[in-house]
């Protein structure tokens, strides 16, 4: 086994347990939080256990790694980390050509190429048909030995990554006095569907009978519900469903009363949030409690997927 597969396999194995911790109540629901956003400290959150597994078979044939997002992405910022951690070739495709200019770079990008990413920019247009478009295909044959993981991150290596988190999750909450998972549901947003679709696998795998509700925080409804069922196998067996009306107009938008929302939670409960995942998550859990939207409902769990700077 390569050195470096043994750094990844350790990086892993000792992550912290995070803490779920309790939140408030709202109109006799019990809210937790199961703060993810602490499991590491430089590739915080949900694109942590997405990323094991491709890293681990990226490693097994001493491959790059190639993948695809907007100049804000996450993903992209995670895969990055984890190339200069773990000693990986990366190579990212990023949506907007104007990005040729470095004046212009968003803060992930500049810290992306810091840790020795390698950053190519395609028009929108070649973006949206990155599976044929000429351009991009000659820059992964570039590559001939790299994996290529979609937008986002979402393939079957990281549902298997996202299920196992699961496990931990269960025993946190069978320590909860009075809980019950017939009454009780776990929270969380959804971009590209990949982390749902690893939460519904881990729910069966582990069997743990929890009820399971992505918030959408993109105008791509029934774009993410097929990706959804395609990535996960066993969702016939798991309660999940997805909730669309809280995208506030779409990805990375965040009009004055989201941000009021987010400061307003910092301020009363310590809670580190920021707008565009985690803040529509947490929006769209309270405001379903207070209308009782989810009947039966005894405790809800808010998985806080990271994201933050
Ligand atoms: C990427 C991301 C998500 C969405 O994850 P998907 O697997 O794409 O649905 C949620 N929260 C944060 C903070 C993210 O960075």
């Amino acid at each position: 086994m390569p050195p470096c597969n043994a750094l990844i396999e350790k990086t892993f194995s000792h992550l912290p347990e995070t803490p779920l911790s309790y939140l408030t109540t709202i109109k006799g629901v019990r809210v937790w939080v199961k703060r993810d956003d602490l499991n590491h400290p430089t590739i915080s959150g949900n694109k942590l256990h997405k990323l094991k597994y491709n890293l681990l078979a990226a490693w097994q044939s001493q491959q790059a790694v190639i993948s695809f997002g907007g100049a804000y992405s996450n993903h992209i910022a995670a895969l990055a980390t984890a190339g200069q951690l773990f000693d990986l070739i990366t190579v990212g495709i990023i949506r907007g050509e104007e990005l040729h200019d470095k004046t212009r770079w968003s803060p992930v990008l500049r810290r992306a190429e810091s840790d020795g990413m390698q950053l190519h920019f395609v028009s929108r247009d070649a973006y949206r048909n990155k599976t044929n478009d000429a351009h991009i295909q000659a820059i992964i044959r570039h590559y001939p030995h790299a994996a290529v993981i979609p937008e986002g991150g979402s393939n079957s290596l990281a549902v298997n990554g996202v299920a196992e988190c699961i496990k931990a999750l269960k025993s946190q909450c069978h320590a909860v006095p009075t809980f019950d998972p017939q009454h009780t549901a776990l929270f969380s947003a959804c971009g590209t569907g990949g982390t749902l679709a690893g939460f519904i696998e881990g729910l069966y795998q582990f069997d743990f009978p929890i009820r399971i509700v992505g918030i959408n925080v993109l105008n791509n409804d029934a774009q993410l519900q097929t990706q959804i069922t395609q990535l996960a196998r066993h969702h016939p067996a798991v309660n999940w469903q997805l909730i669309n009306q809280y995208t506030f107009g779409g990805y990375a938008k965040t009009p004055p009363e989201l941000q009021r929302f987010v400061t307003d939670i910092q301020r009363q409960f310590a809670l580190p949030l920021e707008p565009i995942y985690t803040g529509k998550l947490v929006y769209a859990v309270f405001d379903l409690l207070n209308q009782h939207a989810l009947p039966n409902l005894h405790d809800a769990i808010i998985y806080h997927s990271g994201g933050l700077r």
